[in-house]
């Protein structure tokens, strides 16, 4: 047999003859040491901690027994085992030995081959007894260990037995979810740990359910909080496992779980300073960046506009200084909420300098609108800025760029919106400047033109032109078509080619027809006079038509001129016609069968549809002035006039003929049998007084 540990045994007994049979009886098997005077050996047991005491009974005046009393008393680190010896044959003593505590008893004369065997199995239980004394003593540190180390660690911790149910929580866990560990023991988990998702509050599945079922490790669930019992909510991370036993079967299992309120607090702000403009709150440089590039991505191929407005306070140097920096920041800060309140909530306001914001405008119908909005912004700063009870009157430069029409890339947009700022700045300031200069252009006359357009319709000052018509079989004038035409500033004449697409866009376009109407009429009502059938025919746009009051407006008109009805043509194009079907073919029967004649302007540049022409009450077909122009070298534009004169025919129309500039037109005209024509052959379109002239000077 084997010993893993060195026993120490002790052997005392007065006689040094019966100590030596003794000492051969144990040879070997650990270390010995003898004593032959009782009164010792108290002393000796204390420094050399016997495991086994082979004890004498019979020792003089101090006997085995005695001692043996004696040493149970003491205070051993572990503990001691005796064996008696004795001569004695009394059978009590055995008795009473065994009763003190002692576990074997060996009679002399000593037998060693069995004393040996005794022994030895004394020691081996005594082997057996310390290392099971070890291994508790083990246990009961690593038990003591542990709870120590849950009850101290940050992190929460619950475990569960295998049914979910709460069968420890630490300090932390108990603060965490408001439960004592008492009150939690046995409920589930999901009771004392509510688990939910951050965003949408929906509940969690508890990641103990999850390591129990799938009997694995569950790491942390992202964007989950934990509400405790009394409100408390805590950014949570947290994983679970299950607990084995030593052979694998799980019997149970724990979640650690720490709050992260404060880093994700952290992150969220982090994320935020590094996003946004301290002083204003703003999105800054980086936001801004991420912004145009999602908006570039998102307009790629699409037919809107992207565009970016630089946009600088004019000498803000100059003011800061003044203000002092307090003062500056707070006109900073009040220029981004005005410029705030002006955009929609789809656009972007960023500051990325001093002075510097940017605008970043998505999904833009037009460059009119940009502009429109620059304009409105230039405009907002006309209202002075309150800082420290003072009014201060600023202004600010704003250069625009637009994608896709002068870049495409975020950086070459950013580039282009500053050199537009500084080509403001250059043009005195209080400006708006886009990087292309042709774009820029065209903005400005057309903001010229709406400015003309305003103010001639605030004035009534629309112009009316008279062209003549002349019938070709007598040469005589049969009637005039009104043009209306806008004075600049300069005098010159601006063409209805260009206001009129505008006055519609702008929704002026009933406020001007209704001037040119009434202008008509008087006019008309005028030549009729003479009691000749003069007919002033009039232009109208499909807007006009679509007006509900057309009709109406058409009725009072003739009502206010006393003009008859027949002297009235109107002129529409096949594109009104086919807008708002039944209700124009219901007003153009209106207007009919009040008597005036109507003209389908443009002829054969639209539909051309036959079934158009039968379904409105129709008079005159005028053939468009491009196929005129042509008629005498393209034999596919003649082909084009004879059609149209065939078709009149047949349907039974008058026609017109526009744009004839020379006698071979005219008189090709007149073999193909259109007798009625209009152009700068027999006069251009001419003011009132000189039509008037024209009629009674005619043929010149
Ligand atoms: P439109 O109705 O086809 O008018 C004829 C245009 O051709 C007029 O241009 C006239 O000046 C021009 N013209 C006449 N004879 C000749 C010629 O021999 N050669 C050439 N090259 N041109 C000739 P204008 O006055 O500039 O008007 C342009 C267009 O504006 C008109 O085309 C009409 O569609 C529109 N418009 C004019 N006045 C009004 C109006 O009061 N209301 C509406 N809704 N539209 C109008
Ligand atoms: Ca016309
Ligand atoms: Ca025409």
């Amino acid at each position: 047999m084997e010993f893993t540990f060195e026993s120490r045994i002790l052997i005392v007994d007065d006689e040094l003859s019966s100590i030596l049979v003794l000492e051969k009886a144990v040879e070997g098997l650990g270390e010995v040491r003898y004593s032959t005077n009782p009164k010792e050996v108290p002393q000796l047991v204390q420094e050399y901690l016997p495991h086994l005491i082979i004890l004498d009974i019979d020792m003089g005046d101090k006997s085995g027994l005695d001692l043996c009393k004696e040493l149970m008393l003491m205070h051993l680190p572990h503990s001691l085992t005796v064996m008696f010896v004795t001569s004695h044959q009394e059978p009590d003593l055995e008795y009473f030995s065994l009763k003190l505590g002692a576990v074997d008893y060996i009679t002399k004369p000593v037998n060693i081959k069995n004393t040996r065997m005794r022994v030895s199995q004394q020691l081996n239980i005594i082997n057996y007894q310390t290392q099971l004394e070890n291994i508790s003593r083990v246990l009961h540190r690593e038990k003591e260990m542990l709870q120590t180390t849950l009850k101290s660690i940050g992190d929460g911790v619950v475990a569960t037995d295998t049914e979910g149910r709460v069968t420890f929580l630490n300090p932390i866990a108990e603060r965490m979810t408001g439960w004592t560990e008492k009150e939690a023991k046995g409920r589930t988990i999901e009771e004392v740990m509510e688990l939910r998702d951050a965003t949408s509050q929906a509940t969690q599945i508890n990641p103990i359910r999850l390591a129990l079922q799938e009997e694995r490790i569950v790491g942390m669930a992202l964007n989950c909080q934990l509400h405790g019992r009394e409100g408390q909510i805590y950014r949570v991370e947290d994983s679970a496992a299950p607990i084995r036993d030593e052979n694998g079967n799980i019997n149970g299992a724990i979640i650690v779980f720490h709050d992260i309120s404060e880093s994700v607090a952290m992150a969220v702000k982090m994320t935020y300073l590094a996003n946004n403009d301290q002083l204003t709150g703003l999105p800054n440089r980086i936001l801004l960046h991420d912004r145009i590039s999602h908006a570039l991505k998102a307009a790629e191929g699409g037919k809107t506009l992207t565009a970016i407005l630089m946009i600088d306070i004019d000498h803000f140097k100059y003011i800061n200084d003044s203000l002092g920096h307090a003062s500056g920041d707070a006109l900073i800060k009040k220029v981004a909420k005005r410029i705030e309140s002006l955009i929609s909530p789809s656009s972007t306001l960023a500051r990325i300098g001093g002075d510097e914001f940017v605008l970043m405008l998505e999904k833009c119908s037009s460059v009119a609108y940009v502009a429109g909005i620059a304009s409105n912004l230039i405009a907002s700063f006309k209202e002075p800025f309150l800082i420290d009870e003072t009014e201060y009157k600023i202004t600010v430069s704003i250069g625009v760029s637009i994608s896709p029409l002068d870049a495409t890339v975020e950086e070459t947009m950013m580039r282009h919106a500053d050199v537009a700022m500084y080509r403001a700045k250059n043009l005195g300031r209080n400006n708006v400047c886009f990087f292309s200069e042709e774009l820029e252009n065209a903005l400005l006359k057309r903001h010229n033109l709406e400015q003309l357009l305003r103010d001639s319709l605030d004035k009534g000052n629309i112009d009316v032109f008279f062209q003549p018509q002349v019938e070709l079989t007598n040469k005589k004038i049969c009637g005039f078509e009104a043009l209306a035409r806008l004075k600049n500033e300069e005098g010159d004449f601006v063409s209805p080619a260009e206001f009129i697409p505008l006055a519609e866009e702008l929704g002026l376009i009933n406020r001007l027809g209704s001037i040119v109407l009434k202008k008509s009429c008087a006019f008309a009502k005028r030549i009729s006079e003479s009691q000749l059938n003069y007919k002033v025919s009039v232009n109208v746009s499909a807007m006009q038509i679509n007006s509900n009051t057309f009709v109406e407006e058409v009725a009072d008109c003739l009502e206010q001129f006393d003009l008859q009805s027949r002297y009235l043509e109107l002129e529409v194009t096949e594109s009104a016609l086919v807008n708002d079907f039944s209700s124009t073919q219901h007003k153009l029967k209106a207007l009919s069968t009040m008597g005036l004649s109507i003209a389908i302007d443009d002829f054969g540049t639209g539909y051309s549809s036959l079934s158009y022409l039968k379904a409105f009450p129709i008079h005159v077909l005028k053939i468009d002035q491009s196929f005129v122009k042509d008629m005498l070298n393209d034999e596919q534009s003649l082909g084009i006039v004879r059609t149209i004169i065939l078709l009149a025919k047949s349907l039974k129309l008058n026609l017109v003929a526009e744009g004839v500039e020379q006698l071979q037109q005219a008189d090709m005209l007149k073999e193909l049998s259109c007798n009625i024509v209009q152009g700068y052959y027999f006069s251009r379109p001419v003011v009132e007084q000189e039509a008037i002239a024209l009629l009674s000077d005619w043929p010149r």
